[in-house]
């Protein structure tokens, strides 16, 4: 008697999807993400909110440095000149929009109200 032989020509694996909120199981490529559903990317959830955040809080920095440098940045809050100083690291564009104080989601809505009502006492 002979065993069969199998081919391991396909690999295919049990997966989860990726999609948040999907999670269902398949058969798929070990380098399969998405359920059948999710890879159609029509199915798929919009990845903008967190671009939006990189956003708010970040600035593109564009540069040829290939070393790393300490530059200083100005905050971009309205009304705060303070400037910090930043690694910039090569081939990283991403960092901080606003000084270390401002960075604090909390503390930026403060200034801003605390200079709203200044703004308004001395009109
Ligand atoms: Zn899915
Ligand atoms: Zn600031």
């Amino acid at each position: 008697m002979q065993l069969p032989k199998y081919k391991k020509k396909k690999r295919i694996k049990l997966k989860i999807c990726q999609e948040p909120g999907c999670g269902r199981e398949f058969w798929g490529h070990p380098i399969a993400k998405y359920c059948p559903l999710h890879r159609d990317i029509k199915n798929r959830q919009k990845q903008k909110k967190d671009i939006e955040n990189i956003d708010a809080k970040n600035i593109v920095f564009r540069h040829n440095y290939t070393d790393v440098m300490d530059l200083k940045f100005r905050c971009c809050l309205d009304g705060c000149d303070n400037l910090f100083e930043i690694k910039v690291f090569p081939k990283q564009f991403i960092y901080p929009r606003f000084c270390n104080e401002h960075r604090n989601d909390y503390k930026r809505a403060n200034f801003i109200r605390l200079r709203r009502h200044k703004e308004q006492s001395e009109e």
